[in-house]
């Protein structure tokens, strides 16, 4: 079975962080490619003001040049509440061939055991998790645990910084960032 890792997230923007751990659970779990998966409208956060078309944009470019990272427009275009359990069972359809490991950093593992449908989903999926700073990767859930440096960056605040007027430099790629000022995303 090809071995998959999947990283869902709002990518408002992407980040080095979304890149190093993409990169360091694929290294870690021998993986053949990650495929990165932004959501529609993610069930856990209510305040995404960035279009999906400018965060699908951002991401290709942010993963350019690595020709293990791919992207998947399945929930972009499935529209709607962006459920992870919907997005795993329907990948699952498509790649029978394939096992899928979800990638989740440390604020994500504490709050799994509410995500929608988790027992269910759990069964389908095996779910690795990285640490972030503040948060615990200790969970009661079968969870994979790839150690990675701890990268202190988070979309939250880089979006803040920007509006700021503070720079964002090496936080993200240099072709993200030149977007974000193309379309005056951020307060740019
Ligand atoms: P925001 O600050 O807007 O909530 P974010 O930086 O957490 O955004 P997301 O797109 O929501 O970025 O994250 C996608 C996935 O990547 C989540 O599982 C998140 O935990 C993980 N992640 C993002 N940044 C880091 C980081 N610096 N270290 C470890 N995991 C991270």
């Amino acid at each position: 079975m090809k071995r998959i890792g999947i990283l869902g997230g709002t990518f408002d923007p992407p980040h080095m962080g979304h890149l190093i751990i993409a990169e360091e659970v694929r290294l870690a779990l021998d993986l053949e490619e990650v495929w990165f998966i932004p959501s529609y409208t993610p069930p856990h956060k209510s305040n995404v003001k960035t279009k999906p078309e400018h965060r699908l944009k951002m991401i290709r470019l942010a993963i350019q040049g690595n020709p293990y990272f791919k992207v998947d427009t399945i929930e972009l275009e499935r529209t709607g509440k962006s459920y992870t359990i919907d997005t795993i069972k329907e990948l699952r359809k498509r790649h029978s061939d394939k096992k899928f490991y979800f990638i989740i950093g440390g604020d994500m593992v504490e709050y799994l055991p509410n995500w929608y449908q988790i027992e269910e989903l759990k069964n389908l999926v095996t779910f690795v998790g990285v640490k972030r700073s503040n948060y615990s990767t200790e969970s009661a859930f079968p969870i994979y645990i790839v150690d990675i440096p701890l990268i202190e960056i988070s979309s939250t605040v880089l979006r803040k910084r920007c509006i700021e007027g503070t720079s964002v430099q090496y936080w993200l790629p240099h072709s993200v960032h030149q977007y974000i000022k193309e379309h005056h995303l951020y307060g740019h």
